[in-house]
């Protein structure tokens, strides 16, 4: 029997947790305050916005939401989020990503001030996640594998995990977590040779490529467990993983849901670190 590895499961502990700290920052006069700062109409975007919203509702976390048009040059967003660094109200910033063409987006994500960086995209959170040091904010995705693995108690100490997807928001630093967790770590990507080789060798499997039916049902084992963090909408407006769920369900011994699993864990995590960081300031 395969067990589905609920994020329905996870938020509710999370999102208890998350409300206490925030009742108990409300009792000393600061409401936590995150602001969402997106630029165009993208629907991914607005979803995502929209989810984040409701979240903080319910975890008791104040939201600004800043829209600015799609034409917005880099100057106005530069000069925004320093307006956002110096508003002591404000407690996080989620910047939705990507940026517009001809955004040097690795200037402007560094423009945001650490203390801020709730989902971890400046360099200096980026430094926090490869030293293993507190400092920072890791990308609230990849922590949402983790508190995923960690809720369910999957033994993760010299165990073969292959990751799929070496981006800097979630392959990257799910591998440096999983190493500060003595786990021995494959990360595969679209020049991988034999991915389904490596898939077959590993003990838990964390898909994040962004394309539907990237990993196969028939590439897994019985004995593992799947993270499935890929979110990918089709025309109909349904959501996929990137694992084919219709032969992976009932193989492998665990396996996250799309959707309820990664993603609903992700929107917590954001909410935690909002907290957080209200919390340190
Ligand atoms: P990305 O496009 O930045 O990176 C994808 C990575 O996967 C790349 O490193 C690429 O080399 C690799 N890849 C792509 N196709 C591959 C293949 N066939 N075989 C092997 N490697 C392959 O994407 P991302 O931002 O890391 O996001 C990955 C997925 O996770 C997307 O579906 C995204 O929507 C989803 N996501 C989910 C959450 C969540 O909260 N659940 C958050 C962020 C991203």
């Amino acid at each position: 029997m395969t067990k589905i590895l609920s994020g329905k499961e996870v938020t509710e502990n999370l999102n208890a947790e998350i409300k206490k700290d925030a009742d108990l920052l409300r009792e000393g006069e600061i409401e936590p305050c995150l602001a969402i700062v997106r630029i165009g109409e993208n629907p991914d975007d607005i979803s995502y916005e929209n989810g984040a919203v409701r979240r903080a509702e319910t975890v008791g976390v104040n939201v600004q939401t800043i829209p600015m048009p799609e034409n917005a040059k880099q100057p106005e967003l530069v000069s925004l989020i320093k307006k956002i660094n110096a508003d002591e109200s404000i407690h996080g910033v989620l910047l939705l990503r990507p940026l517009p063409e001809g955004m040097d987006e690795n200037l402007v994500r560094n423009v945001l001030v650490p203390e801020k960086d709730v989902d971890g995209i400046t360099d200096f959170s980026a430094a926090g996640v490869f030293t293993g040091e507190a400092i920072g904010f890791p990308p609230c995705t990849a922590r949402a594998c983790m508190r995923i693995l960690g809720h369910y108690k999957v033994d993760l100490s010299g165990k073969r995990t292959v990751i799929i997807g070496r981006s800097q928001v979630v392959g990257k630093p799910v591998a440096m977590m999983l190493l500060e967790q003595n786990a021995t770590v494959t990360v595969c990507h679209t020049y991988t040779k034999d991915l389904e080789a490596e898939i077959g060798r590993a003990d838990i499997v964390i898909a994040a490529a962004g394309k539907a039916g990237a990993v196969k049902g028939e590439w897994l084992t019985e004995g593992q467990t799947v993270i499935d963090v890929g979110i990918n909408v089709d025309d109909e407006g349904k959501l996929h993983g990137d694992v084919d769920h219709s032969t992976a369900d009932n193989k492998v011994a665990a396996i996250t849901p799309v959707p309820g699993g990664v993603g609903t864990v992700t929107t917590s995590i954001l909410m935690r670190h909002v907290v957080d960081a209200a919390m340190r300031g």
